[in-house]
C-alpha cells in the first residue's frame, strides 16, 4: 500500500507509524525526520533548512520533494509507503503524484488525523524523543518507566528544539493555511479516510486498521 499521514504537529502520526509499518511491511518516509537529521549532520539541505524549521516555518518545496523523489524509488519502497509529514502544500501533493505517475502507481489512502488544536500544546510540550530509533514519549500519556530514559536502550531521551508552546502556535497556522488545502485535494480523489485522533492510542490504532482494511 501506499499511504499518506496527514495531521497537525502532535496528532499522533509518528506514533501510529511504527504499528502501520510493522503490519504492513512499508517503509516508513517522515520528512521531518529526515530533515532532522540533514541539520544535526549539517549538510548544505540541512542549512538551507534549518532556520525555516527553527521558526516554525515550511522548508521550501524544492528541497522536500527532492527528498522523497530519491526516497520512494529506493528497492525497500517499491512494495509500499508511508509519508509521515509529506506532501505539506499543494505543490508537493501535485508533484508527489507525477512522480508515482511515472512509476505507474498512486496513492492508495490518506490518513486524516483530525484533532482540535487545544489538545495539541499538552502533547507537544510533553513529547520526549529516543533520537536513534524515534520511539516517542509523553510525560503523562506515554512515560517512559525512568523519566528521560529510553525503556528498550538506556540511552537518554531528547525534546525538540521546535516543541515550544510558541513555535507549535507558528506550526499550526502553517498547518491550517497549507496543509489542510491537501485534505481537500485528495478528498477529491475519494481516498481520505478521517481518524479521530484525539481518542487514546489503541483506539486510534483500531480505526487506522479498519480504514486499511
Ligand atoms: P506527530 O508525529 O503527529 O507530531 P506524535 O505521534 O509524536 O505526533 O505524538 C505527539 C505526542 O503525543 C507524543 O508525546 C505522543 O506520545 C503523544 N500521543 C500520541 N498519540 C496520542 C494519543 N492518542 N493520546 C495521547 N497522547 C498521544
Ligand atoms: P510535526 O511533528 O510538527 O508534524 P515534522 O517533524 O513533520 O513535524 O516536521 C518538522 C519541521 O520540518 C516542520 O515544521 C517543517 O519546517 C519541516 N518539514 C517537514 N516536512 C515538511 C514538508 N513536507 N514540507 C515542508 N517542510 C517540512
Ligand atoms: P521532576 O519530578 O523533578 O520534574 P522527573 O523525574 O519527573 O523530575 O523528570 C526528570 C526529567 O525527565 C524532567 O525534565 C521531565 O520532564 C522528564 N521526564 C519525565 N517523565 C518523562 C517521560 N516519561 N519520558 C521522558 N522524559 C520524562
Amino acid at each position: 500500500k501506499r499511504l499518506i499521514l496527514i495531521g497537525p504537529p502532535g496528532s499522533g502520526k509518528g506514533t501510529q507509524s511504527p504499528i502501520i509499518k510493522d503490519e504492513y511491511c512499508l517503509c516508513h518516509l517522515a520528512t521531518g525526520d529526515m530533515l532532522r537529521a540533514a541539520v544535526a549532520a549539517k549538510t548544505p539541505l540541512g542549512i538551507k533548512a534549518k532556520e525555516a524549521m527553527d521558526k516554525g516555518d515550511l522548508v521550501s518545496d524544492d528541497l522536500v520533494v527532492g527528498i522523497i523523489d530519491e526516497a520512494i524509488k529506493k528497492p525497500s519502497c517499491q512494495k509500499g509507503f508511508i509519508l509521515d509529514g509529506f506532501p505539506r502544500t499543494v505543490v508537493q501533493a501535485e508533484k508527489l503524484d507525477e512522480m508515482l505517475a511515472k512509476q505507474g502507481t498512486k496513492i492508495d489512502k490518506v490518513l486524516n488525523f483530525a484533532i482540535d488544536d487545544a489538545i495539541l500544546e499538552e502533547r507537544i510540550t510533553g513529547r520526549w524523543i529516543h533520537q536513534a530509533s524515534g520511539r516517542t514519549y509523553h510525560t503523562k500519556f506515554a512515560p517512559s518507566k525512568v523519566p528521560g530514559i529510553d525503556d528498550v536502550t538506556g540511552d537518554p531521551l531528547m525534546q525538540r528544539k521546535d516543541d515550544t508552546a510558541e513555535v507549535l502556535k507558528l506550526r499550526l497556522e502553517a498547518f491550517h493555511r497549507q496543509t489542510e488545502p491537501v485534505v481537500d485535494y485528495y478528498t477529491k480523489k475519494g481516498v481520505v479516510a478521517e481518524l479521530q485522533a484525539e481518542k487514546p492510542p489503541k483506539e486510534v490504532t483500531a480505526e487506522v486498521q479498519k480504514a486499511l482494511a
